[in-house]
């Protein structure tokens, strides 16, 4: 693949930005990669780690002269830094994102970035609950979906850069708007983390149930939930408060249809209860059949091998 982009800048190292760091090299897309992070400790762990060639706690140093910058930081902080990065910006570069919500990044970034800066904001649908620089996987993206939101009237040559840029490092590209991604978004992403904190915080909050009880009976479904609820707090206070409508739109259905299941289990009915069981086990086929999850037992989980203090 030949280079894609010259300089490339990455601000915030997290696990997402440090993902593309080494997906970036390993593919060789970039010549120069320039980290900008305000934590000394993470700038420090950046160097050690060898994620960049160079590293600085200063956002417009860092995006000065660069042909890409991808803002990697928690939703709430993209206005913030998207005003700290906008007076550097060379005129052609690409200006972008990885935030899970899109509505907010447009409407709070976009007014600083200057004319001649092709802004494309985009989400990579791909993690893990863990964070920081040493969570970074090379191969994070591959066979995942990144969407990109592009404004009306982005520049083709642009968009097809950084699309060919997110394809090379494994990933499967799709356009949409940012509206309509915070809405798909909202079922597929963030109402399931919310049912997640929410069942691991009641089970928490039980009198009747010991915490240590609960953690040594942890069921595959609870234990499932709790790898959720590990994610980030940070980033996903920010999902909730940036995608407000559209997730209480679907906690609204969501609930409705937990009264629904209430009732069959109330009024015993079986039927009803395997009807939709068998429903969403065809979905759980189609997600594997897309090649989106793995179909090895408890999720490819070695029995036996868990840590000995979990
Ligand atoms: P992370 O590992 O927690 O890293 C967050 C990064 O953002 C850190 O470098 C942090 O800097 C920086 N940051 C936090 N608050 C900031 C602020 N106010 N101003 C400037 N920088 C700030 O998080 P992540 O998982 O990489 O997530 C980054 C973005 O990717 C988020 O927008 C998230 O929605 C999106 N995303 C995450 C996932 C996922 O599964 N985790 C998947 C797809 C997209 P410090 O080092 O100084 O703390």
């Amino acid at each position: 693949m030949p280079v894609l982009f010259d300089r490339l800048c990455l601000v915030g190292l997290g696990l997402i930005g440090a993902s593309i760091a080494l997906a970036a090299r390993e593919a060789g897309l970039v010549n120069t990669i320039v980290a900008v992070d305000a934590d000394e400790g993470v700038c420090r762990r950046v160097g050690e780690l060898g994620l960049a060639d160079e590293i600085t706690a200063d956002a417009a140093a860092g995006a000065a002269g660069a042909d890409c910058v991808i803002m990697c930081v928690p939703v709430g902080a993209i206005g913030s830094v998207a005003a700290q990065l906008g007076p550097a910006l060379k005129p052609g570069a690409i200006l972008s994102d990885v935030g899970s919500v899109k509505g907010v990044v447009l409407r709070e970034g976009g007014p600083h970035v200057p004319a001649g800066v092709h802004f494309i904001p985009a989400h990579p649908v791909a993690g893990t609950e863990y964070s920081g620089p040493d969570a970074g996987l090379a191969r994070l993206f591959r066979n995942r979906w990144c969407i990109l939101t592009p404004p009306e009237g982005t520049e083709q040559a642009a968009l097809d850069r950084l699309a060919d840029f997110w394809r090379a490092m494994g990933a499967n590209v799709e356009f949409m708007g940012a509206d309509h991604h915070d809405l798909v978004l909202a079922i597929t992403s963030h109402v399931p983390h919310l049912i997640a904190y929410n069942i691991v915080g009641t089970a928490a909050d039980l009198e009747a149930v010991t915490q240590s009880e609960v953690i040594k009976f942890s069921a595959g479904g609870f234990r499932d939930f709790t790898r959720i609820a590990a994610s980030d707090p940070t980033m996903w206070r920010d999902v909730f408060l940036n995608n407000k409508d559209a997730v209480l739109e679907m906690l609204g259905r969501f609930n409705e249809d937990l009264s629904a299941l209430q009732r069959m289990i109330r009024w015993g009915d079986g039927d009803g209860l395997h009807a939709l069981f068998t429903r969403t086990r065809a979905i759980r086929r189609g997600i594997i059949a897309s090649g989106q999850e793995t179909d090895a037992p408890d999720f490819g989980r070695q029995p036996g091998n868990a840590p000995k203090d979990s």
